[in-house]
């Protein structure tokens, strides 16, 4: 097992995000071995990296991506399954150059993405994937037209599948458990409709009966595992807290009594401001209506007002990106910096990485530098709790990507 000695680190703590200087970190295999600020680790056997003057953090952690996109439509039923898994393979490997470690994904990848991950046949981020996510008939995430009425991307191969439609308590249960059972690492439900979706005409105020959302959670939880759901009005978020669900995803039209109520219930909040963002600015190449983009501004608007609300409550607010498609991924890093318009560096770091991992259920191992942890590490140029330009620019400020022990860029 090679064994790898970084001296020299300022480093991003757990605890309130701070920097603290002159630490050696031993990383050994996979795992971080030790970190030490009291005199120099024994060097035996060891490559040592001097990153004097730069800053060892734990790799960034995006708790809501997509990968199997091949544009900003996630509608791929009509093309073929080897183009969407190039294009996920395209994303996850932009995503761990962009210093991206570990991604969740909500709805997409499944066991077949993650077997190529695991061989090494293609390279990219740790996937807790979602497999596919569970939505009702018309629901956020049943993209048919009018004119079908079959389950939608039928057919079309294992990569294409985003979504599955299930409706009654007895299907949920069996869609929930067919997921869990390809290894889904959490179940992604749809519990509202989305915001630029076609089906837009009729927006559902929610989506799930109380008894098919309390039968996928009780799926999940036997499995010691939980549910993420995508829910952007009130009454949805209300009913998904109700339900037992731990991870509400975008919640942009919350009010504040449901964020206090999130606090009680110890939800996390997830938002997603990029991808919002990205569909304002693509707007003019994707011909989407004026009307929709500016119901995408003040959704964005909203969405802020719910962030305040979380910090004020102190309700764990994670870090995700929901971008669709290789072109999308190019903006993933952007979360951080739209983030920095409201909220200070230290705090979005540690969404995306203490915060994030716990939401994963990866507490000691993801997001932290600290003996026991998975060695999944970035080396970068200046000091990203002061600024968080250091990481939105990587290709000059990210020196040095490490996942799992071994690493994928060394410019030092
Ligand atoms: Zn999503």
């Amino acid at each position: 097992m090679s064994k790898t000695l970084f001296i020299n680190a300022n480093l991003v703590l757990d605890g309130p995000a701070e920097l603290r200087k002159g630490f050696e970190v031993v990383v050994d295999g996979s795992r971080i071995a030790s970190a030490s600020s009291s005199g120099p680790l024994p060097r035996e056997g060891a490559s040592v990296i001097d990153v004097s003057g730069c800053t060892l953090m734990p790799g960034l952690i995006d708790a809501h991506a997509h990968i199997t996109g091949l544009s900003i439509s996630p509608r791929n039923a009509d093309r073929p399954a080897s183009e969407i898994a190039n294009a996920a393979a395209d994303y996850l490997r932009a995503s761990l150059m962009d210093g991206f470690t570990s991604i969740r994904e909500a709805g997409g990848a499944d066991h077949s993405i993650a077997r190529r991950l695991a061989s090494g046949e293609i390279i990219g981020p740790r996937l807790f994937y979602s497999g596919r996510a569970l939505t009702q008939t018309g629901g956020g995430a049943d993209f048919r037209t009018g004119d079908e009425t079959e389950e939608p991307c039928g057919g079309t191969g294992p990569f294409s599948v985003m979504s599955v439609i299930a409706d009654g308590v007895d299907q949920v249960r069996r869609a929930a458990r067919e997921e869990l059972r390809r290894g889904a690492s959490q179940i992604k439900m749809f519990a509202s409709g989305g915001v630029v979706f076609p089906s837009e005409a009729h927006a559902t105020r929610y989506e799930y009966s109380m008894e098919e959302m309390r039968a996928i959670v009780e799926e999940a939880r036997a499995r010691g595992t939980y549910v993420m759901a995508h829910a952007y009005s009130d009454e949805a978020v209300r009913r998904c807290l109700a339900a037992g669900v731990r991870s509400i995803e975008h919640a942009n039209f919350i009010t504040e009594g449901t964020v206090e109520m999130m606090a009680r219930h110890g939800a996390y909040l997830d938002p997603t401001f990029i991808s919002l963002v990205q569909r304002i600015e693509s707007a003019p190449e994707t011909g989407l209506a004026p009307s929709i983009v500016e119901n995408l501004r003040a959704t964005v608007e909203k969405g802020r007002r719910v962030y305040e609300w979380a910090r004020q409550y102190r309700v764990p607010i994670a870090l995700g990106t929901d971008l669709w498609g290789l072109e999308a991924q190019r903006s993933q890093l952007r979360e951080l910096e739209i983030r920095s318009e409201f909220d200070n560096p230290a705090n979005i770091v540690a969404s995306a990485t203490r915060t994030n991992a716990e939401l994963l259920n990866q507490v000691g191992s993801l997001g932290v530098v600290s003996e026991g942890a998975f060695a999944d590490l970035l080396v970068v140029d200046g000091d990203p709790l002061q600024d968080i330009g250091v990481l939105t620019n990587p290709e000059n400020n990210l020196k040095l990507i490490m996942k799992d022990g071994i690493i994928y860029k060394n410019d030092l």
